[in-house]
């Protein structure tokens, strides 16, 4: 097996000016198709620059057992900026997603044999090449996504580190010896591999989202299907091109792509199929529970990294400036669409009204909505138009019920998928606002008296992900750290994940946690080995 383990060499053709032959329309298969044409023209348009994009990572076929494999029918994936369509990808069914299950668990005995270096090495050549090609997969972040750029490339970073990090983990599984009563026993403890992960992941972070679940699976010796989301398939597909370049072997990481109006059937078959040992999910509570209910009949293990409400508290003894630093950070990430990002703001008396008037000088300031591609955006679109009717909805409630908008408030006049960062102030516990993720670019300010009160606040939820609080003060600093509810906390910071940290919830934010040490777990079995008669 380790003979094939072969670094190739990555030439990969660029298309400044127009798709080399394989990624013209083929009759009756997946690809960027006429049909797409304004799409292609839009990612030719994006792809501009002095290098081009590599064709070579623009696929669209689903990629099992090695080989990338047409469809029998394709969906459209849009450009969240402009709407118009980027490519046709290939909309696999159940029928398919069982397939690739299959493919996984044949490849899963081979890769769990393979030896914890060779595992490490081959991931850390995926990494390796995930940094050579960093500039075009960031481009295709920001093209299926639309969040800016810089923030694209700073995805696109952290999303190669999970890869460099656990093939470092995957040399550091380590077992036990334990002591017993009995003279003539010896007791052992085996980790081994699970054996195949079904992986769901979310459109906010195309690439981050599959490498912080397929790093920690791949070192474990686990192998994969990879179930992306119908707005972002690409940058799942570019991750199979070069995990093929970087001598993955066949039917370790596999993907099928599918259409919205399909999910539920790949999702079903994927969380059910006997083959599969583990579901690793990220995205909403609402379909966390869904697959929690699939698992149950065949009692798979789950990791669930789920939505959040994240509370961000400033207490008077805050450095004002800090705060407002760290809210700019926490709220407006993506434009508001990510897990961790403060969803409500809850500000002590004594230091309210200076906070509000900073964060709106400094969203006034700082942020400017604009084409992802655009140089100096930092606000690209929602995702889609539900999004942009949920947070108008946050916004129109919240006014209704008496809260004050201190900017913003609006649709903004860039184009369908885009909303105004906005600031409300005069916010009470009743409004949508502060019972729902909003997920978008909306800061609703609540006022508050006392300490307890804000930690009665902020705990009264069924979520707990993350939690930010500004203090100058060390005393309460421990108090409150102790207190939230929640998996993870930023004290006097915005801005808190990385690879060597544990990502997780508690409540309906989910189970287990992912990166860190503690990531690899999430794919290993403990094993008791009694060795009698010594
Ligand atoms: P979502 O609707 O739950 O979708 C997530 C994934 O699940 C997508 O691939 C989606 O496919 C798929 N899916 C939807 N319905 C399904 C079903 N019945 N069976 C199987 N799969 C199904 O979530 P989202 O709106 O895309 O993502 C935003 C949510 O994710 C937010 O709540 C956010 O807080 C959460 N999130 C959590 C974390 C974390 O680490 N805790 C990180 C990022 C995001 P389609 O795209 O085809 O619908």
């Amino acid at each position: 097996m380790a003979t094939c383990f072969r670094l190739r060499s990555f030439g990969a053709p660029r298309f400044p000016l127009a798709p080399p032959r394989h990624l013209r329309p083929r009759p009756g298969c997946s690809g960027l198709t006429a049909r797409a044409a304004p799409g292609r023209a839009q990612l030719r348009s994006y792809a501009r620059g002095p290098a081009g994009l590599s064709a070579e990572l623009l696929r669209t076929d689903s990629f099992v057992g090695g080989r990338w494999l047409p469809a029998a029918a394709t969906f459209p994936v849009t450009d969240p900026a402009s709407g118009a369509t980027l490519g046709m990808v290939a909309d696999c069914g159940a029928a398919e997603a069982h397939a690739a299950v299959r493919t996984a668990y044949e490849a899963f005995h081979s890769w769990r044999g393979v030896s914890a270096k060779e595992r490490s090495s081959l991931l850390r050549k995926w990494y390796d090449l995930m940094m050579q090609n960093k500039d075009d997969l960031a481009k295709i972040i920001t093209a299926e996504s639309g969040k800016p750029l810089a923030e694209a490339q700073g995805e696109m970073v952290y999303s190669a580190l999970f890869l460099e990090w656990f093939s470092e983990e995957a040399r550091r599984v380590y077992g036990d010896i334990i002591p017993t009563s009995s003279k003539d026993r010896r007791a052992l403890v085996l980790k081994q591999p699970l054996g195949v992960a079904s992986i769901i992941t979310p459109w906010n972070f195309p690439s981050a989202m599959i490498t912080r679940k397929v790093g920690a699976a791949l070192a474990a010796g686990c192998t994969v299907v990879v179930k992306p989301a119908e707005d972002t398939p690409f940058s799942a597909l570019a991750l199979a091109q070069l995990a093929n370049q970087a001598g993955i072997p066949p039917g370790v990481y596999n993907v099928v792509p599918c259409s919205r109006a399909k999910a539920k059937e790949v999702g079903e078959a994927l969380c059910t199929d006997p083959l599969v040992s583990k579901i690793s999910f990220t995205g909403s509570t609402a379909t966390g529970k869904i697959l929690l209910h699939h698992a149950a009949n065949s009692v798979k293990r789950v990791s669930m990294e789920l939505g959040g409400l994240a509370p961000f508290i400033v207490f008077d003894s805050a450095n004002v400036d800090q705060a407002v630093k760290g809210a700019m950070a926490s709220k407006f990430r993506n434009a508001g669409q990510t897990c961790v990002c403060a969803n409500r703001f809850l500000v002590q008396r004594g230091i309210h009204d200076s906070f509000v008037k900073k964060f709106a000088e400094a969203m006034k300031t700082n942020l400017r909505v604009g084409n992802g591609f655009e140089e100096g955006t930092t606000q690209g679109p929602l995702i889609n138009e539900k999004a942009v009717e949920k947070v108008e909805k946050h916004v129109s409630d919240a006014v209704s019920k008496g809260a004050t908008i201190v900017t913003g408030g609006k649709r903004h006049q860039y184009g369908r998928n885009f909303f105004e960062p906005t600031l409300l102030s005069n916010v009470t516990k009743d409004m949508l606002c502060s019972r729902e993720e909003t997920f978008g670019p909306l800061a609703p300010v609540i006022k508050f008296d006392t300490e307890e009160e804000a930690i009665a606040i902020a705990n009264a939820t069924d979520v707990g992900l993350a939690g930010y609080f500004y203090s100058q003060d060390p005393a309460q600093i421990w108090r409150v750290a102790e207190k939230l509810e929640v998996g993870m906390v930023g004290v006097n910071e915005g801005m808190i994940s990385s690879v060597e940290c544990p990502f997780g919830g508690v409540k309906q934010s989910g189970l287990g946690r992912e990166g860190s040490k503690y990531g690899i777990d999430e794919y290993l079995e403990v094993k008791y080995v009694c060795y009698g008669s010594v």
